[in-house]
Order: C-alpha cells, then structure tokens, then sequence
C-alpha cells in the first residue's frame, strides 16, 4: 500500500464527486432545448449555486474551466485585454515570483507580446509575499494585481484582506489563485476582497480537469475561447455537465469537513515536521507561525542528500511526497519558488489531505527517519530502502 502524502499534487476523488460523475456521465447538452437539455442544464446551475455558496459569491459570478490553469489564464489575460481594448495603451500587472506557472506564464508571455508592463514581487524568504511591497509596485496604470492565496510548495498563506483593502482604495482589482487554499482555508470571496479567484476541483476530491474561475460582477474580461457563448459568453463550449455537478459535490463536502479536517491535518503535520527536523541537516521550511501556513504542507530542506536519490528511495518503499517540484513532463526541476526565497538543499514536500490516516503518517515517520540519515551517509537508493527493510520491515 502506498503512503500517500502528496495531496497538493491531486488529492483523491471524494465519494460525493463520484455519485455526482456517475450521476450525470451521460448527460444530454445543457443548451438543448428538449426535456433531457433542461434537466442537465439545471445540473449545471444546481452546481453553480452550490459553488457560489460555498465561496460566498453570487452563481453569476462562477464561471467552470477546464481547471485552475484556464481560470488563471481567463482571470489574468482576460482583464488585461479588456484593459487593453479601454485604454488603448499597455496596462500594468503586478504578480510575484512564487506563483505558479498557471500564473507566471501567460503574465510573462503577455509582456513578451508586448501586452502589458509586468511587475514581479519577490517574496519574504518564507515565502509569504510583503503587502506593502506589492503595493509598492502599484501604479496608476495598473490593470490587475495578481497574487496567490496560498503557495504549492512551502504552504505559505498571503494575507489577502489586508491587500484588497488597500487595492479597493486605489480602484485595482485583485486576483488571486486560490488553488491549494480550498481544501483548508475558508476561501470567501467578499471576505478576501478579491474580484477574480481560480479554483481546481482536483484539490478538494473532486475529479481532474474542472475548476472554477470566480469574477466578480463589473470586472470587464475578454473571453479565451469563442463559440457557441454558453457561461454567458465569458466561455464557450458545450457544459461539462458530470464535471461541474462533481466539481460542485466536492467542494461542498470539503466546506463541511474543512475545520475538522484542519485540526487533523494540523496535528499530524507537526508530528512528521516535530521527527524529521529531529535528524541532523533537517530544517522545515515555510512560515513559522501555523495560521501563516497551510495545514495540509511540511516542506523540508535536507542538507547533504541529492534529491534523485531521496526521490527514488522514497518509491521504493512505497511513498509517495514531492522530491523537488513536479514540472510539466513529470520529471523533477530546481524550483523557481525555492530560488525566489533564497533556501537550498534537497526539498521534500509532504502534503496530507483528507484521505491520510494516522498509520500512514507513522509510515513516513518511521520510513523518513531511518531513510534519510542512511543517504546523508553517501548510501544508494537501494541501500536506503533495504536499512528501512532492516530496522521496520517494508
Ligand atoms: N495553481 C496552483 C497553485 C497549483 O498548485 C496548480 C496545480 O498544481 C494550478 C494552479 C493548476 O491547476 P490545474 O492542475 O487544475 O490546471
């Protein structure tokens, strides 16, 4: 059995979302006029409410995408065309260096294009970005500030209140990528203050490819994709009708498990990061103080370990944790986020979700502490797995 601790990754689809999968797999098109096009269109809006609840928005404002990446791109090139179409200049976009490339991306592809003048924030060391600093790089033409709730990798939680209140003052809209807060933060919309927040139902237990993107009421956008107009033009394409009433289950069985789950996660987040930082060479990284971070993450730098190496030692006993970050190909990079913050050393993130089990985080417990110190002793990966065969029995 697998000790599965890589939750932020994608986290398993929740019983609800594979009711409301099967519920509607053969949906009919919810732009059909017949009976069946009514019944799958009321799906679709019966989710849409569901998520505008959930989020504290109206269910005009929930727009489905294929996932967190589209709602980001819609959010961010969206607002700065239409920027661009009512100025007829080239706008600003404020973002910072330890978005994920959903959002780093299409900013810099914008300013490669020459659509807009971006401003890239560097981050506090434990990865949580200033206010003050972004506000800092806000100027009178500034078409949108975009900065992320929480971060992928070391879990750190911006305070966004703080920042919106001050952009609201200076009539700049803010979006923000919310895609690792929602499985343990109380994302809200009017809470935060944010005009456009991207979602990713394979972050809550829903299934992959479907998110939201959340743009608030007056918050002009340009659509990505033209068509056939459905979502009120902003975009087109036939409803994914199974994938947003799974969508919508998800995130509503999250919201009722949310504090629980939060207090679970907090306890066993401690005990792995309280035994590992116990080893020589190992630190956590991240914001120290808990309400700084999310619950679900313990990142950790290890000193004198290459992370190949920890990364297949890791598989061989059967966990699964992010060895260094995921990138598109599935092979592992140096992390720009790490970079940005300035911390080095072999990164190991663990995230836990709402599936992890008190014996599972044992497991990795038992299995990173007899693993780790074996490696920093120069040995090879199976070396590694077979001390761990040696003192527990794998
Ligand atoms: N934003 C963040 C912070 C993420 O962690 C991810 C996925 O890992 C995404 C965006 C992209 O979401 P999706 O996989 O739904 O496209």
């Amino acid at each position: 059995m697998t000790t599965y601790l890589d939750h932020a990754a994608t986290t398993p689809p929740r019983p609800e979302a594979r009711a409301a999968l099967s519920r509607w797999l053969e949906a009919a098109n919810a732009s059909a006029t017949h009976l069946a096009g009514q019944a799958a269109r009321a799906a679709v809006e019966e989710a849409r409410e569901a998520v505008a609840t959930a989020l504290g928005c109206s269910p005009h404002e929930v727009v489905f995408t294929s996932g967190g990446t589209e709602a980001d791109n819609l959010a961010i090139k969206g607002v700065v065309w239409a920027a661009r179409e009512r100025t007829r200049g080239v706008p600003h976009l404020v973002t910072t260096a330890v978005e994920h490339p959903a959002v780093l991306d299409p900013a810099r592809w914008l300013a490669a294009r020459g659509d807009v003048r971006l401003s890239v924030v560097p981050p506090r060391r434990d990865g949580r970005v200033e206010v003050e600093q972004v506000l800092d790089a806000v100027g009178p033409d500034t078409a949108l500030v975009s900065v992320m709730a929480a971060n992928n990798e070391l879990g750190a939680v911006n305070d966004l209140p703080a920042l919106s209140a001050e952009l609201r003052a200076r009539g700049v809209p803010l979006h923000t990528d919310g895609v690792q807060a929602a499985a343990t933060l109380d994302v809200d919309v009017r809470a935060w203050g944010v005009d456009a927040l991207a979602l990713s139902a394979h972050k809550f237990g829903g299934p992959q490819g479907v998110g939201v993107a959340v743009l608030r009421r007056g918050l002009a956008v340009v659509p990505l994709s033209h068509g056939g107009g459905q979502d009120r033009g902003v975009r087109s394409g036939t409803f994914a009708v199974a994938l947003d009433a799974a969508c919508a289950a998800a995130l509503t069985a999250a919201v009722a498990e949310r504090e629980a789950l939060r207090t679970r996660l907090r306890g066993w987040t401690d005990r792995l990061a309280g035994a590992v930082t116990a080893l020589e060479g190992v630190t956590r990284s991240g914001p120290l103080r808990a309400e700084d971070r999310l619950a679900s993450h313990v990142h950790l730098l290890i000193e004198g370990v290459d992370p190949t190496a920890l990364a297949l030692s890791l598989d061989l006993v059967g966990v699964a944790a992010s060895a260094g970050a995921a990138c598109g190909a599935g092979a592992t990079k140096g992390s720009p986020v790490l970079e940005a913050c300035g911390l080095e050393g072999a990164p190991l993130r663990c995230s836990l979700g709402w599936t992890t089990t008190d014996s599972e985080v044992e497991r990795a417990v038992e299995v990173l502490t007899t693993v780790v110190p074996v490696l920093q002793a120069g040995a090879a990966p199976r070396a590694a797995a077979g001390a761990l065969d040696a003192v527990v029995g794998s």
